[in-house]
This record gives C-alpha cells, sequence and structure tokens, in this order.
C-alpha cells in the first residue's frame, strides 16, 4: 500500500464550539477534502465535531444523515462555461461535469441534454411540452428546474443510471410524457435534479392480449398511441382504452399518478395489474404474480427480458404483502412495465347529456347520482360540470364578456342560454346492446327527470355542440386533445388543479361549490369546474386558469390554492393529487395521529434510497438526507419566487 501524500494545511480563523457542557475557541484547519478542529479537544469533542463534519455521503451511506449534514440548495452564482441553469444541489462543476461524463457512457451523446440557458425553457404548450421545466409555473420560471435530462434506452440503462445517481448522490426525477400540466408538467421538485425521461426511447406496447383483456406497456406509451394501436390492428371492434380528458399522456404515467379517465375503466389505478420497477439502487421487482418466474422463460437474457409469469397481468395481488401501492405518487421506485386491463368492446354505446337549469339543481342532482352510481347503474365515471368549464372549450373569455371581474350571476345564466347549456351539465354513457342500453335509459331519465327543467340530449340532438361531441369520443376510449382548449379562458392560458375528494352528497358537493367559487372570486378568477363521480365519492377538479405572463395573477392562483388547501382540510376534505408547489402543505394536512402516515412513509424512503437520490420531495416526502424544514415550500415562503439564479 503506498503512503498518502501529506496535503498543506491552512488555518481558517477560529470558531467557539459548545459541546458537551464546554466551550473552547479553537482554530478550523482545512484538509483539503475536510475541516477538522485543531488539536486543542478532548478525545470526547474530538469524535463529535468528527460527525458535525463528516461529508454527507459518509452519513447518507451509512443511513445516519441528519440535516446538519444535509444537501443544501447550490446558490445562484457565477456559472462556468458549461455549467447547467442550476446545479444538483450540493454539486459543483466540476463534479457535474464528471457525472455527465459518465452518463454519456452509459446511454449515449443523443440522450443526454444539459440545460444551459432559458433558451431551453421556452416550451409553452401541452401539444409539444417542456421537459425540462414546469410551463405552467406558479413560482419562478427557472425554479422547478433539471440540470440535465437523461433518456434511458431500455431497463439496463435505467438500473445503471441509478446506480451512477447513488454513486455521486445526484437527485433524478422519472417522467414518462411529462404533460402532467396543472401539477408540474415533467419538472422536478428539487431544483437541479437529472430529469429522467422515460418515455423517449421506451415506448413499446409490449403485448395486447385479448383473450386476458390486457396490454403491457412501457412508459412511453401514450393513451393516443394504444388506441392506435388497436384501431390499426383491427382490435378496437374487440376492446377499448379509457383515456383522460386529453389524450396525449402516459398510460403508465398517467395510472401511477392514479389520473382518471371517464368509461367503465375510468379509475386507471384500479384497472392497473403489475409493475416493473427499478428501485432507487438498481434493483429490479416485478410486483404480484410477476415475482413468480415464468418456467418458459430464458434465463440467458437479463432478467427485464424475460418472459413474465402467464397470470402477471390477470391477477394483481400475488402472495405475501402487495407491494404495488408504494409505487403511486411515489419516491420509491422508476416503473418500467406496466399491465392495464382494457375494456371489451360492450356490443353498444350511447353518450347523453342531461342538462340542469339552476345552480342550486346541483344538491338534488348529486342526490341523484350516488344510488345510481353505487347500483352501478350509471356505468361508467360520468361527470357534472359547471357551464363556465363547457363555455371555456368552447370559447375565450372575450367571447363572453368585457368585464375583468369575476361573472355575475346574472351573466353565467346568459352564457348558458347562449350555448343551450344548464348552469351544471351532466355528460354519462350507457353501455351494451340496445335492449340493457334502453333499459338503464329509462331509470335514468326517470330519476333526472325529479329535477324540474333536466333536458336530456344525445349528441345527434346537438350537432353544434363541441363538449357533447368531444365526450362521446372520450366516453367511448377515443383520444383527443380538444378539452385543452378551457386553458386558453385567459390570454397565455396556465393553470393549476385544485382536486378535493367530496362525498357523493349533495350537501357536501354544494358546500366545495360555493367554498371554491367564493375563494376563486375573492382573488379575481372565475369559477371553472366539474365533479368527476367515482365509484364512491366525487373527484372535484377546480381549474385554476391564470395568465402566466401576468405575475399579480400567477401569484393570486398561487394564494388562492394555499389557502383553499388550508380551508378544506378544516373541513375535512383533502387532495387526491397536487402541484410540485403544493405537495408540502397538502402532506401537512394528511396528519392523522401526530403524522402516523408521513413517519411510515419516511421510514420506508430512508431504508429503500438511503441517500436519497430517487425523487426527494415528491408528495412531501423528504429523505433524511436532506433538511425538511429548509427545502419545503408552505404559504407564506418566498422559497422559489426568486428562481434559482441571480
Ligand atoms: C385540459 C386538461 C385536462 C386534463 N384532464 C385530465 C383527466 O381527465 N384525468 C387526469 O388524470 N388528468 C388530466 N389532466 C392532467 C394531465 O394532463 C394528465 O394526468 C396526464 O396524463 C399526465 O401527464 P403524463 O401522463 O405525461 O405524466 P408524466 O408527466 O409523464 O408523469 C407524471 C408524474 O408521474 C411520475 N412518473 C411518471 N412516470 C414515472 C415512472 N416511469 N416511474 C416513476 N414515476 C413516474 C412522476 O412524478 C411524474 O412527474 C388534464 C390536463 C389538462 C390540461
Amino acid at each position: 500500500m503506498s503512503t498518502p501524500a501529506i496535503a498543506p494545511v491552512s488555518i481558517h480563523g477560529q470558531v467557539d464550539v459548545h459541546k458537551y457542557g464546554d466551550t473552547l475557541r479553537v482554530p478550523i484547519i482545512h484538509f483539503p477534502s475536510f475541516h477538522l478542529l485543531g488539536p486543542l479537544i478532548s478525545g470526547n469533542m474530538l469524535e463529535a465535531l468528527k460527525n458535525l463534519t463528516k461529508d454527507s455521503s459518509s452519513a447518507a451511506a451509512n443511513g445516519d444523515s441528519s440535516p446538519k449534514d444535509a444537501r443544501k440548495a447550490n446558490e445562484a452564482g457565477p456559472r462556468k462555461a458549461g455549467d447547467p441553469l442550476c446545479l444538483p444541489p450540493g454539486i459543483d462543476s466540476e463534479k457535474f461535469k464528471e457525472f455527465i461524463d459518465r452518463v454519456l457512457d452509459i446511454v449515449g451523446q443523443t440522450n443526454v441534454t444539459v440545460i444551459t440557458g432559458t433558451e431551453n425553457l421556452d416550451k409553452e404548450s401541452y401539444l409539444d411540452p417542456s421537459k425540462v421545466h414546469d410551463m405552467f409555473h406558479v413560482l419562478a420560471e427557472d425554479y422547478f428546474v433539471s440540470s440535465a435530462v437523461v433518456a434511458p434506452r431500455n431497463v439496463q440503462d435505467v438500473q445503471a443510471i441509478m446506480r451512477l445517481c447513488n454513486e455521486f448522490e445526484i437527485p433524478v426525477w422519472p417522467f414518462s410524457i411529462g404533460r402532467n400540466v396543472g401539477y408540474g408538467g415533467a419538472a422536478p421538485r428539487v431544483p437541479g435534479s437529472i430529469g429522467l425521461d422515460m418515455g423517449r426511447n421506451m415506448d413499446k406496447i409490449l403485448e395486447v392480449n385479448v383473450d386476458g383483456a390486457y396490454a403491457l406497456v412501457e412508459p412511453g406509451v401514450t393513451f393516443q398511441g394504444l388506441h392506435d394501436y388497436l384501431v390499426k390492428n383491427n382490435l378496437r371492434d374487440k376492446l377499448w382504452i379509457d383515456v383522460p380528458d386529453l389524450g396525449g399522456g402516459s398510460v403508465l404515467g398517467n395510472t401511477i399518478e392514479r389520473g382518471v379517465g371517464y368509461t367503465p375503466y375510468g379509475d386507471h389505478w384500479m384497472m392497473h395489474c403489475g409493475l416493473e420497477v427499478v428501485l432507487p439502487d438498481g434493483t429490479l421487482v416485478r410486483t404480484g404474480m410477476g415475482a413468480l418466474p415464468d418456467p418458459d422463460a430464458d434465463p440467458n437474457v437479463p432478467p427485464d427480458q424475460q418472459s413474465g409469469n402467464k397470470t402477471w397481468q390477470l391477477f394483481n395481488y400475488g402472495f405475501g404483502p402487495y407491494n404495488d401501492g408504494i409505487f403511486t405518487q411515489s419516491s420509491l421506485g422508476v416503473v418500467v412495465k406496466m399491465g392495464i386491463w382494457l375494456m371489451a368492446n360492450p356490443g353498444g354505446y350511447q353518450s347523453y347529456l342531461i342538462t340542469f337549469p339552476r345552480d342550486e339543481d346541483l344538491h338534488q342532482a348529486v342526490e341523484i347520482i350516488r344510488p345510481l352510481r353505487i347500483g352501478m347503474v350509471l356505468q361508467n365515471v360520468p361527470s357534472i360540470r359547471h357551464v363556465l368549464l363547457d363555455a371555456a372549450v368552447m370559447g375565450d373569455r372575450k367571447k363572453y364578456s368585457n368585464s375583468d371581474k369575476p361573472l355575475t350571476d346574472t351573466e353565467i345564466d346568459e352564457i348558458a342560454a347562449k350555448l343551450n347549456l344548464g348552469r351544471w351539465n351532466f355528460y354519462g354513457a350507457l353501455y351494451g346492446p340496445a335492449p340493457i342500453r334502453e333499459a338503464m335509459w329509462q331509470v335514468v331519465k326517470a330519476s333526472f327527470s325529479k329535477i324540474p327543467g333536466a333536458k336530456f340530449y344525445f349528441p345527434e340532438d346537438m350537432p353544434e355542440n363541441k363538449v357533447l361531441q368531444i365526450r362521446d369520443g372520450t366516453l367511448q376510449g377515443i383520444p383527443s386533445v380538444d378539452e385543452l382548449a378551457w386553458v386558453d379562458w385567459l390570454p397565455n392560458g396556465a393553470h393549476l388543479f385544485f382536486s378535493p375528494i367530496a362525498k357523493v352528497s349533495g350537501d357536501d358537493a354544494v358546500a366545495q361549490y360555493e367554498l371554491t367559487r367564493r375563494r376563486s372570486e375573492e382573488l379575481g378568477f372565475d369559477f371553472i369546474g366539474t365533479f368527476v363521480v367515482g365509484m364512491r365519492e366525487m373527484h372535484h377538479i377546480v381549474c385554476i386558469v391564470f395568465n402566466r405572463k401576468d405575475r399579480q395573477q400567477r401569484e393570486n392562483a398561487h394564494k388562492l390554492i394555499h389557502t383553499l388547501i388550508d380551508d378544506a382540510a378544516k373541513l375535512g376534505w383533502g387532495e387526491y393529487r397536487t402541484h410540485l408547489a403544493l405537495m408540502d402543505q397538502i402532506a401537512g394536512t394528511y396528519n392523522f395521529n401526530d403524522n402516523a402516515q408521513m413517519k411510515l412513509n419516511e421510514t420506508i424512503k430512508n431504508a429503500l434510497d438511503p441517500k436519497g437520490i430517487l425523487a426527494p420531495g415528491k408528495n412531501g416526502i423528504w429523505p433524511s438526507s436532506y433538511d425538511k424544514k429548509a427545502w419545503s415550500l408552505q404559504p407564506g415562503d418566498r422559497n422559489g419566487e426568486q428562481g434559482t439564479r441571480s
């Protein structure tokens, strides 16, 4: 073994040390790699100080990191050539460059983009989304920003990248397509993370099984892509997919965020079956029946290429504890394959619209919906949309009003009359052969006819009603991007989603509507929203549309959602999903029994990801290698509003 060279040391001032009851003034001696205090101190104190000064890598590797050695955001400062807009926390230019060289060796030149300038932040449209930052930002545009985006070519690349990120202790944020607009898009929670673009190369439909009615997909498969595949292969007469309002997102990405669609298979997570996941340390896991090897699998190929068990996509739970849930809205694994059940073509379909004329009809409509939905007479995930949501799909605000104040009830009534809509509009569908549909329709029609003035339409009755025509496609799993139009209600339209869960009860629906409308109007916004009816609850989706180029509006939108989260928590309402900037606040509201669930989540996080490299901060869960208090974004914080650069 060679003797290490003795590095030069220098004295860097003095410091008062308070430890174990002693106070000592000691010189700081600078060694090349760490600071150590001079030899004036006792053995006990020396030990303690070593702990204070040891670098975060060894602390995290030993699983004993604390806020003192936690990762800090890099200060905005002079940048060196080749630096990204924002370096990963605790990483300097040289280290970053070294990392990039190593990651280039894994994925090749064409799959690495370093985000060096604001020109990388110029994308503004869902149709061509940014893979780098949040296009619909409420904090500074360059706050939630990646330092580089890396696109793995296959599962082994993902594993190698996870190992490399562990080695360098660089945070990594996976996304599939990056169309998670209203919730942060492709942007990472920690500025300067590596964006892991899972969809760019890994976009194969690995299997469509007609007998079992399922597909096995990679992250880059979009709803549109899966639908097109069925059409192209003449399979749509057998199988349908379920789609959210917009078809450009990832089937896998949307499902693991627990997104929703509108056919009978609208609860996407309920309809997933079997995952393949790369854990933060690079280990590859198959969940459910996938853990049982296929006896015919080729043992000579890497595990991710081995055929799966024949029941992997047929039975969700497998044996032992059910793991899948911990990989949703999660920072515990990168999902590389997912099974999704497809709906058998029901043999007949009819969509419909029921309009309710008065604002107060919401109460009775929801009371009617509950027994019908639980009894499955309402077969799909229907929605009751406020008229302004439909109006916004059919035109921008200027088309209806020149006022810059929130629209009044009289103005909203005028808009409803003009569009031949109600104040609330219920979009549902009937599935099955004609006799089944007719029987269902009799019940549906008789039930809603109890609301005075309710009107019933099929798409052919209203060819000019753009929304009904769009819903006709969506409710039978035909993707489109037409609903995108409501984002342009205001010039430079952007939006945040406020998405609380509501009981399917008239009282709850009205209370949520009144609160969210009142708060929206207090801050100058129109209420635009919809209740999406699940099996036993409703996702109340409030679309906070703002002008992204208007700083005051951005700040008001942010303030509105902060306020609503607090208001809602006081009334026992919680959100099902949220934007990056609100994750800490919402996580803080799920605090039953002294935050027991958060403690559980943190324990699992630290066990599976001791260095805290995978999506730190996602959904408010901070690994112990981060100082949660310093990183969390709470109402009133200025954190992030100034961006990451000077
Ligand atoms: C007009 C409009 C209507 C919308 N309607 C709906 C709707 O009806 N239903 C709905 O659900 N949403 C809706 N959205 C929101 C959004 O567009 C969709 O949810 C979209 O599918 C999410 O984007 P994505 O699929 O590209 O996900 P991504 O952006 O790829 O992923 C979202 C997040 O999931 C995680 N993730 C993704 N992939 C992986 C992976 N492989 N491993 C680990 N973690 C991963 C990451 O945290 C990522 O940030 C709507 C948006 C707009 C603008």
